[in-house]
């Protein structure tokens, strides 16, 4: 029998890299993982969960507003971006060392670098050493693409985003999904200028409309600027630091930065596939089947780099049906109907299930319930924003095949309603469900 060093090595030790390792590590394989930048991956380190902390922090904008209609004065207040920056960069800190103890603990092995592989079993670690493996999963992930014109080295991505030395005073971002969506919200909230630049005419494309054009309503009325069917042709750095930005479709603009949101690419350049002979696809994704194996019988792939669902739950999911099946002889894979999602713009959606459009073609015949309300909080505040919740259902059983919802804190709402459509629930299950009074979420409930 061939020995190897490992029973597993891991590339890149992100969302899916780190759950497929210990898992494995923890079903009694010897496992290793290279890392090149820190352990945790975009998610914990760039993405997701900083992100979050800057939406936290950009909402107090509105609610020390609001808090004067409740009864609070407040003295002037003053957003010191640097305080908040660091205290985010700090529990970011925190979470990477949480991460690596967590692989520690497990007795995975953690090279802090590159590694690529340079043959059927082995792996080159950029320091030139080289070790073998059983198996190899590769987790690499996904970096955001950056589009090409002259000039366009001057603007930055989400990753450069939570390192700002100030907030600046107008920015553009180009793209219309999810990050233009949500940084959008933030640096609005934190005083910039904001415009959202977009190729086509649509924000958020896999979304229910009527939630997109309530967000783009909002947005506008807290003073986000929109410029939709929109190309960069360059930007021009000028003396004082200034960005003059050039479109066709629009007017220049001159701002303070750049940010490009528009879309991600897997992560493949320099992972030595071509030495192992394992296929990718049009985008550069790795190809694999329903259990992460690449058409190399001994090499899987999971998380951003297969361009699958790009969010860290699925890729977390896919790391622990990978370690489970090959390394706890439990063949699994995972299940990619009805997964929820969240937008964390401001106010945040979130939706589950197929969009009334996508409904009306699968299944002909369908009833959409909605309900398009004033938060009660947004009343007393004064606030003339409202919330919508959507449901989709099947109109021969009655059914919900989609759940979709704007307003304060609907991603936590949605969390609990998700359940309800992954078990194929109806709406009559839902009829029979006592409000709970007086809270957003009983909107679900007495749907008419
Ligand atoms: P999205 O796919 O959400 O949006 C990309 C945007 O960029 C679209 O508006 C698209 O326009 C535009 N675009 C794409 N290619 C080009 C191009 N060549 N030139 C000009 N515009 C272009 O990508 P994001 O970068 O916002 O986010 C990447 C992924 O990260 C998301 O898909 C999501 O999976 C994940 N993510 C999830 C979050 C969450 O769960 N809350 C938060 C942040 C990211 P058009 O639609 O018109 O084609």
């Amino acid at each position: 029998m061939i020995e190897y060093d490992y029973d597993l090595f891991t590339i890149g030790a992100g969302s899916g890299g780190v759950r497929a390792s210990r898992v494995a590590a923890a079903h009694g394989a010897r496992v290793a993982v290279a890392e090149e930048y820190r352990v945790g991956g975009t998610c914990v380190i760039r993405g997701c969960v900083p992100k979050k902390m800057l939406v936290y922090g950009a909402h107090f904008a509105e609610d020390l507003v609001d808090a004067k209609q409740f009864g609070w004065d407040i003295p002037e207040c003053t957003f010191n971006w640097i305080r908040l920056r660091d205290n985010v960069l700090k529990d970011v800190d925190r979470l990477n060392g949480l991460y690596t103890e967590t692989l520690e603990n497990h007795k995975v092995e953690i090279y802090h670098e590159r590694a690529e592989i340079t043959g059927e079993h082995e792996i080159t670690l950029a320091s030139g050493k080289v070790v073998t493996a059983k198996y190899i999963l590769i987790a690499t992930g996904a970096r955001p693409s950056l589009l090409e014109f002259p000039g366009c080295e001057h603007a930055i991505t989400s990753n450069e985003a939570f390192h700002l030395d100030e907030i600046p005073k107008r920015i553009i971002i180009a793209g219309g999904g999810y990050i233009a969506n949500e940084f959008a919200g933030i640096f609005n909230e934190f005083g910039s200028k904001v415009c959202i630049v977009n190729r086509s005419d649509q924000l958020l494309r896999s979304y229910d409309e009527s939630l997109r054009d309530r967000l783009l309503q909002i947005s506008l009325m807290k003073g986000i600027d929109f410029k939709f069917n929109t190309t960069f042709k360059s930007i021009e750095k000028q003396a004082d630091g200034q960005l003059l930005v050039k479109f066709a479709g629009c007017d220049d603009q001159l701002v303070d930065l750049v940010m490009f949101a528009t879309g991600r690419q897997p992560n493949i350049e320099g992972l030595g596939l071509e030495n192992a002979g394992v296929a990718t696809g049009a985008k550069g994704e790795i190809l694999v089947d329903d259990y992460s194996r690449t058409n190399v019988d001994h090499i899987y792939a999971v998380g951003d780099v297969t361009d699958r669902v790009q969010l860290t739950p699925v890729a977390i999911r896919e790391g622990q049906a990978f370690a489970d099946t090959v390394f706890n002889n439990d063949p699994k894979t995972v299940d990619y109907k009805a997964i929820p999602s969240a937008v964390f713009s401001h106010p945040p959606l979130a939706a589950v299930g197929m969009t009334e459009r996508e409904a009306r073609n699968a299944l002909g015949s369908i009833k959409v319930y909605q309900s398009d309300f004033r938060p009660m909080k947004n009343v007393v505040a004064g606030r003339n924003e409202r919330g919508l919740y959507k449901m989709i259902c099947d109109a021969d059983d009655g059914r919900i095949v989609g759940i979709h919802m704007i307003g304060p804190d609907s991603p936590e709402i949605m969390q609990a309603a998700a359940v309800a459509v992954k078990a194929g629930l109806t709406k009559a299950d839902f009829d029979a469900t006592v409000a709970i009074h007086p809270t957003m979420a009983e909107e679900l409930v007495l749907l008419k």
